[in-house]
């Protein structure tokens, strides 16, 4: 069942979302050669805490930490480690959600460790912009296929493989809500978009194969062939004209 939010309710998922983007944007100047994903889970949770909010993902299904942090062939869902420290080179994609007054704002971003290669840079560059033009297409009148085709589209023609296995999502009160939206996906098919639905769109860019598979802590997805792996994700309101990005500053 997809559940429309009235404009009060999207403002207070912006709130939500405001936290979200001050943690991703405290944590990208923190990343440096030599920290701990621990140490950005720690930080994280204090600044949800400090704006009256709290770590979405602590306790999900069991979750045990308050932030996602996945290093280079790692996609989504790792777990951040007082034993995992970032090396030059590395990327690192940190994914946060943060409830506000019991709204939820969902975002993620992938960081460069120091310096990284420019085939790497080149990933996150356009995983990114994938992204932003999935988000251009999404709006009042069109359908979640038109989104999924523009984000798989733009993504192929620059020679990457999409993720089939995890998906955008709705999300207010409840992080994981309907309709899914995968990046991947035909235009014209699909649930009809509409005023007031709260989508987290967040393209998943592999460099290599498509494939994934999870590793023994049950959490951690990687890549098949341990190729890189980029993420980046909004929040957005469905408007009738642009749709409105809950989580940046
Ligand atoms: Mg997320
Ligand atoms: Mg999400």
């Amino acid at each position: 069942m997809i559940i429309l939010k009235s404009n009060r309710e999207i403002a207070l998922m912006k709130k939500a979302g405001h936290i979200v983007a001050v943690v991703l944007a405290e944590l990208t100047q923190k990343i440096k050669p030599g920290i701990t994903t621990a140490y950005l889970d720690k930080l994280a949770a204090n600044i949800i805490r400090k704006h009256h909010a709290t770590p979405t993902f602590n306790g999900y299904n069991g979750f045990p930490a308050n932030i996602t942090t996945c290093i280079n062939e790692e996609l989504v869902h790792g777990i951040p480690s007082h034993k995992r420290f970032l090396e030059e080179g590395d990327i690192v994609s940190i994914d946060c959600g943060a409830t506000y007054k019991g709204w939820i704002g969902d975002a993620a971003t992938t960081v460069p460790v120091g310096q990284i290669s420019p085939e790497a840079q080149r990933l996150l560059d356009v995983t990114e912009q994938s992204l932003y033009e999935g988000i251009e297409y999404a709006k009042a009148g069109k359908r979640a296929g038109d989104v999924s085709a523009v984000i798989q589209t733009y993504i192929e023609r620059h020679g990457y493989a999409v993720v089939r296995e995890y998906t955008g999502h709705g999300v207010g009160r409840k992080m994981h809500e309907d309709p899914q939206v995968p990046n991947f996906g035909k235009r014209r098919k699909g649930v009809k978009l509409r005023r007031g639905m709260t989508i987290a769109l967040e393209p998943m860019v592999n460099m290599g194969v498509a494939e994934t598979r999870v590793l023994d802590d049950k959490w951690t997805v990687v890549t098949k062939d341990g190729q890189l792996s980029a993420h980046f994700e909004h929040t957005i309101a469905i408007m009738n004209g642009e749709a409105q990005i809950l989580t940046q500053l």
